[in-house]
């Protein structure tokens, strides 16, 4: 088990930043996933934690130990990634011994580790097929599996579920909360897909552009967002966004939190309301998701009915507990 912490750290790659004085505790224990669109930093971060790319100025501490000088072998880190690293021409078994092979695990010890690993992650009756007879989702796990051979202190995983089809990603999402769960060790997962950030961290890091624009828990991130951009990224669709007139002073809605009419609700009732017309109507069965124009916007609403169609007139209402605001600086 370890905590990681950042202290003011930048990167920079040919003269250009692409870590900005970043700040940083990655609580030990945790599932802590770090977010963001494609570009932002993600990876840069992760791979300093793994010694395999150094910072250029702050310190990254591992348990309290500034790890600059300690090479990646010896930080007690794993990482997994997209695209596995697993070699093809060995078997399940072989794969997963190398590294022990290379750490002089004795004999009697790499088996017995091997089988009962194994048995953690699914592959017990695999252990001699080759990776090209497995499918995507176990061949995810035997790179889990050489990375828990290492019975490392900090798990680190770069997208490790991208390249499964959407329901493999389900399930290996809710093996991998298992996992840490059983496991209890630190866990430091990077994606750009919010929905896998939402679903499986303890704590979501979110950033953009080389900087943390909120580090919280999955409900506070989505129920109270501190700036646009938060906003904006967590949640499908996303939160929807009005100009308020002033200095580019705007507010936001939730989609689910929008109520639809077709008279003028009661007055004060509802703290926002507008007049529209539905341009789009997407029925998903246990919901429907609507687009409606009004003058220059367009507003995106998700109702647990599915009582308006295309080109309806509509009233559409938010309760002034769920607007949310947000300064003309940002
Ligand atoms: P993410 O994982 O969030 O998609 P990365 O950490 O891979 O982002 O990259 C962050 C930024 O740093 C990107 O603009 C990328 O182009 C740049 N970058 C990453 N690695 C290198 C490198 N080895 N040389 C130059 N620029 C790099
Ligand atoms: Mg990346």
């Amino acid at each position: 088990m370890a905590s990681i912490q950042f202290v003011d750290v930048s990167k920079t790659f040919d003269k250009q930043a692409v870590i900005r004085d970043l700040n940083l505790t990655i609580e030990d224990g945790k599932f802590t996933v770090l977010v963001g669109p494609s570009g932002c930093g993600k990876t840069t971060l992760l791979r300093m934690i793994a010694g395999i790319g150094p910072h250029t100025s702050g310190r990254v501490l591992i348990d309290g130990k500034d790890v600059s000088r300690i090479p990646p072998g010896q930080r007690g880190v794993a990482m997994v990634f997209q695209n596995y690293a697993i070699y093809p021409t060995m078997s399940v078994r072989e794969n997963i011994e190398f590294g022990l092979k290379n750490n002089k695990v004795p004999k009697a010890e790499r088996k017995r580790l091997i089988e009962s690993i194994c048995e953690t992650v699914g592959l017990a009756e695999y252990l001699d097929r080759k990776p090209s007879d497995l499918s995507g989702g176990q061949r995810q796990r035997v790179a889990l599996a050489r990375a828990m051979v290492k019975k490392p202190s900090v798990f680190l995983m770069d997208e490790p579920l991208s390249n499964l089809d959407a329901k493999l990603r389900v399930q290996m999402r809710i093996e991998l909360i298992e996992l840490h769960k059983k496991l209890g060790t630190t866990f430091v997962y990077v994606t750009h897909d919010q929905v896998e950030a939402m679903s499986m961290a303890d704590t979501i890091v979110l950033m953009n552009k080389g900087e943390i624009q909120q580090e919280a828990a999955p409900e506070a991130i989505y129920h109270q967002p501190n700036n646009l951009f938060t906003a904006q990224f967590i949640g499908v669709p996303p939160m929807n966004i009005g100009e308020l007139g002033t200095e580019g002073a705007r507010f936001g809605f939730r989609p689910e939190h929008a109520v639809l009419s077709r008279q003028l609700p009661p007055e004060s009732a509802l703290h926002y309301q507008t007049r529209g017309t539905i341009i789009t109507r997407e029925m998903l069965g246990s919901e429907t998701i609507y687009q409606i124009r009004s003058g220059s916007d367009s507003f995106m609403v998700k109702s647990a009915e599915d009582l308006y169609r295309v080109d309806e007139e509509v009233f559409l209402g938010v309760d002034a507990s769920k607007l949310h605001f947000f300064g003309g600086d940002e």
